[in-house]
C-alpha cells in the first residue's frame, strides 16, 4: 500500500508553501483550525478516501474537510451534478428549482424539519436558529454546553473552550467568550449547561427560564469529546424546556451524518429547530435552518410580514443545491448502515488494542465517527475529555506517529469515514494504532 509507506518526512515543498503563505496571511494560515504540526499538510489533490499532498504523499484522509464529505473526495455523482450545472449559470437572484429538490429530500427524511431555508455555513444556520428562537419566544439567552463547537457567531461561541482555573473547574462555569472580540456582555445572555449532568441542567433552566429563548445543544457534541448523551440528559432537556416554554435548537451541522434522518431521531430528541450544515452540501458551502412549522414562519409566511427576513447573497445558491442534491441522493438507509457498521467495527478493534495492553486511552463516536482519547476512563463530559499538558503532547504524538503513517487524524476534533473506504481503510487504521501503543509501551 502507498500510504503505509513511510512518508516522505520533509515535507518540502508544504514548507515551501508555508513560508509564502505566512508573507500573506496573519499567522500563516486562514483558518485556526489547520494543523502546524510540523507544518501544514498542502493538498494537491483528492481522490476519494486519500489526499495527495503537495510532496506527492498519499494520505489517508479520517478529516474529511471537518466531517463534510461523507464520500470522501471528487465524489462522481456530484461532479457531475456541478458540472452540467456550470454551463447553465451558478447564481442568481431568483430562486431555482434545485433548493426546491433539496428542501424537499431534507423534508421527506427528518420528521422535525416541515419547513427550512438555505445559508451558506454552519455559523450562519446556528446563528439564524438562535435569532428565529428569540424572535420566537421575545426572550435573549441561549443555554448551551460547555465546551461544545456550534461556530463562530458570538452567543454559541462564548463558553466553548473554557478549562479549568487555578483552584480546578467552576462548579457553575461562566461563558467568557473564547475569543477577544467578543464583548464580555454576550456573556449576559448564555448560559453554561455541563453534558449528561441532569441536576445541573434542570435547575439552570428553573432559575433562568425567563431569559432563555433555546437551549443549543448538538447530542454528540464533537469537541467537547464526542461523548454518548446519556438518555435521562436529553429527556430532561426536553420536559425541562417545554415546561418553560424553551425552544429546542438541535445543532446537526455536524452530527447529521450519524444516520437517514438525522442525530435528533436517533437520540429521541425532539427539536423545534436543527441547524444543518457539512454533509447537505455535497462539498460545497451550505448551511440550513429547519424547523416547525410554527416557528419557522419567525422567517415570513404567506399571510405575514417576516419578524425575522433573512437572505444573504449565495443562500440556496444553485452549485450547493445540486452537489447537497447529488450527494444526500447516494446516502440511501443501506450507505449510512455500512457507514455504520464501519465505524463499529473500528471503535471495536481500537478498544480491543487498548485492553489487549491496558493502554491508558479510550475511544467515543457512533456511526461514523470516532475520537481516541490519551485518557483511561471514557469521557462522560466535556472536563473529563480536557486535555491536561502531558495529556496534549501524548495526542500530538500519536498525530504525528498517524502521519508518519499516511493517515490524517484529527487533532481533538472527531475523525471519520466515508463511503469511499473500505475495510481495508479500517485495517491500516487499526494497524497504525497498534503500532503507536506498541511503540509507547517500549
Ligand atoms: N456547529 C457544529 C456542531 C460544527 O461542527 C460546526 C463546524 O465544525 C459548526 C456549527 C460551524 O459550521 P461552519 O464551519 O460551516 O460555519
Amino acid at each position: 500500500q502507498a500510504n503505509h509507506a513511510r512518508q516522505r518526512s520533509a515535507r518540502s515543498n508544504s514548507k515551501h508553501l508555508f513560508s509564502r503563505a505566512k508573507a500573506v496571511f496573519p499567522d500563516g494560515t486562514t483558518r485556526a483550525t489547520v494543523e502546524k504540526d510540523p507544518v501544514p499538510v498542502y493538498v494537491q489533490r483528492g481522490e476519494g478516501a486519500y489526499l495527495v499532498d503537495a510532496d506527492g504523499n498519499r494520505l489517508l484522509d479520517l478529516n474529511n474537510n471537518f466531517t463534510t464529505l461523507i464520500h470522501g473526495h471528487a465524489f462522481a455523482p456530484v461532479n457531475e451534478a456541478v458540472v452540467d450545472l456550470l454551463r447553465r449559470g451558478t447564481c442568481f437572484a431568483n430562486p431555482t428549482e434545485h433548493e426546491i429538490a433539496l428542501a424537499e429530500l431534507l423534508t421527506a427524511r427528518i420528521p422535525a424539519i416541515e419547513r427550512i431555508r438555505f445559508v451558506n455555513s454552519g455559523t450562519e444556520a446556528v446563528m439564524f436558529a438562535i435569532k428565529a428562537a428569540r424572535a420566537f419566544t421575545g426572550r435573549p439567552g441561549v443555554a448551551r454546553i460547555e465546551g461544545a463547537y456550534h461556530g463562530a457567531y458570538d452567543w454559541a461561541e462564548a463558553g466553548q473552550a473554557i478549562s479549568p482555573g487555578k483552584h480546578g473547574w467552576e462548579t457553575t462555569p461562566i461563558a467568557t467568550p473564547t475569543y477577544r472580540g467578543t464583548p464580555t456582555s454576550v456573556a449576559e445572555d448564555v448560559h453554561l449547561l455541563r453534558f449528561n449532568d441532569v441536576e445541573g441542567l434542570v435547575k439552570r433552566l428553573s432559575a433562568m427560564s425567563e431569559r432563555i429563548a433555546c437551549v443549543l445543544i448538538d447530542p454528540m457534541p464533537s469537541r467537547a469529546g464526542l461523548i454518548h448523551p446519556e438518555p435521562a440528559f436529553l429527556e430532561a432537556l426536553s420536559a425541562t424546556a417545554r415546561k418553560y416554554g424553551i425552544l429546542i435548537v438541535a445543532d446537526e451541522v455536524l452530527n447529521l451524518r450519524q444516520g437517514y434522518a438525522g442525530a435528533s431521531m436517533r437520540y429521541g430528541v425532539k427539536p423545534d429547530l436543527i441547524a444543518a450544515g457539512k454533509i447537505i452540501g455535497g462539498g460545497f458551502p451550505i448551511g440550513a435552518i429547519g424547523g416547525r412549522e410554527g416557528v419557522m414562519r419567525v422567517f415570513g409566511a404567506e399571510d405575514t410580514m417576516p419578524l425575522l427576513p433573512q437572505g444573504g447573497t449565495f443562500s440556496a445558491n444553485p452549485v450547493s443545491m445540486v452537489a447537497g442534491r447529488a450527494a444526500m441522493e447516494a446516502m440511501t438507509p443501506e450507505a449510512f448502515d455500512r457507514l455504520e457498521g464501519m465505524g463499529e467495527r473500528l471503535r471495536r478493534g481500537l478498544k480491543a488494542s487498548i485492553v489487549r495492553r491496558d493502554a491508558p486511552f479510550s475511544v467515543t463516536g457512533a456511526a461514523s465517527l470516532f475520537r481516541i482519547h490519551p485518557k483511561r476512563v471514557t469521557p462522560v463530559e466535556y472536563r473529563d475529555a480536557h486535555l491536561d499538558a502531558t495529556e496534549a503532547l501524548l495526542m500530538r504524538k500519536m498525530t504525528r506517529h498517524f502521519l508518519e503513517q499516511g493517515i490524517l487524524l484529527p487533532y481533538g476534533a472527531a475523525a471519520c469515514l466515508s463511503t469511499a473506504m473500505v475495510d481495508n481503510e479500517i485495517d491500516l487504521i487499526l494497524r497504525a494504532f497498534d503500532d503507536f501503543l506498541d511503540a509507547e509501551s517500549q
